[in-house]
């Protein structure tokens, strides 16, 4: 079988690659390795423009954000399901530092735009004694639903791709019964086994979330008080993350759980009950910026996208096929 592109890895990366090739008419054959959770299959979904303790706009964000909302609809057209689901983000404040610490950011114009309004009216179940900040641009994708649509393509093999029987001939690239032009590896955190691209410096991070059953939480925003709290249906959220740097593996924690679990008593009063948890490795480079480019000329990478993959990955995908080498 000849295609243009042979693709390893069907999370954001993977995934946003084939659409574009999709788009531009370009045939592929894609493997996903159906014996372990993915990133993609783990993650909350959630696009939040604003990160860390100092309150900076997320890399790329102006840019990536509207390329992102175009993708992915596009991508729910062609799978026929909805994917990105708008939906505001409230930060509580802890502290009247925190509260002030946001007052001043947004008066600046680099994030101005991006607030909505304060929050001083009580949200029902939740502790919020000093009120919350309203963002905009914000929201979460269904990564379950988008891999499922996924990997239900007859160009997708659910099996794991075995390096050694790859080869090259006169710039072809030969695997098994395929024979393509190029191969694209968006191979997550399990990059780290590929011969061909295992010096990425990676600085993996396991992260865990749980499902909670809570009746009465207030569910029109995504809470957030250091975790998240992101409403999924009724009564039903997604809390996380954790982040883990020594124990990297696949194995949902009771430290993790319980962790999740305090941080939730810390946004509300009402009971809940754990009703699933996830653990997965977040592929993340030293220096948080993703990897995208032509390792030779009919390789490529698209990885570490770290904690942002939802925003920045239909980009990353859109800028490896923008540069195709000859081949
Ligand atoms: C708990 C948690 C919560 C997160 N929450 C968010 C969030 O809210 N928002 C956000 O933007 N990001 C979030 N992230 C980060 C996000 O999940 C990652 O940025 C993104 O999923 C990385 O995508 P990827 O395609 O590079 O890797 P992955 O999703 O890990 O995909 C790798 C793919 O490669 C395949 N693969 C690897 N090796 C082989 C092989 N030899 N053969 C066949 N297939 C192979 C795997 O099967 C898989 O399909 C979260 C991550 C975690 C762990």
């Amino acid at each position: 079988m000849q295609v243009d592109f042979i693709i390893v890895g069907q999370g954001l990366a993977g995934i946003n690659l084939a659409h574009h090739l999709w788009q531009k008419q370009y045939s592929y054959i894609a493997f996903t390795n159906p014996n372990q959770l993915s990133a993609t299959q783990a993650a909350a979904g959630i696009i939040h423009p604003i990160t860390g303790r100092r309150l900076v706009k997320s890399w790329m964000f102006d840019e990536a954000y509207p390329y992102a909302l175009a993708t992915y609809q596009s991508m729910a057209q062609k799978f026929g399901v909805t994917l990105f689901k708008p939906l505001s983000i409230v930060e509580i404040f802890t502290s009247v530092k925190h509260r002030n610490d946001w007052y001043m950011r947004s008066s600046d114009a680099d994030i101005n735009y991006l607030i909505e309004s304060e929050i001083n009216e009580p949200l029902s179940g939740v502790i919020m004694p000093l009120g919350g900040i309203q963002l905009k641009a914000t929201g979460y994708l269904q990564t379950t639903d988008m891999i499922k649509s996924a990997i239900s393509s007859t160009s997708v093999r659910q099996q794991v791709f075995d390096f050694k029987q790859l080869h090259f001939k006169n710039d072809q690239i030969i695997y098994q019964d395929i024979t393509a032009s190029y191969i694209v590896f968006c191979d997550g955190c399990d990059a780290t086994n590929n011969p061909f691209i295992n010096t990425l410096p990676f600085q993996l991070s396991k992260g865990e979330i749980i499902e909670v059953y809570c009746e009465h939480l207030h569910s029109s925003y995504i809470l957030n008080r250091n975790n998240f709290v992101l409403p999924i249906s009724d009564n039903l959220f997604k809390v996380g993350a954790t982040y883990q740097w020594q124990y990297l593996n696949n194995q949902p924690s009771i430290e993790a759980r319980m962790h999740l679990a305090q941080m939730l008593k810390q946004i509300t009063h009402l009971p809940f009950e754990i009703t699933n948890h996830w653990a997965a490795i977040r592929p993340t480079i030293k220096d948080r910026r993703p990897v995208v480019r032509w390792q030779q000329k009919n390789v490529g990478i698209i990885n570490g996208l770290g904690t942002k993959g939802v925003l920045l990955a239909p980009l990353m995908a859109r800028q490896l096929i923008d540069n195709l080498p000859a081949n």
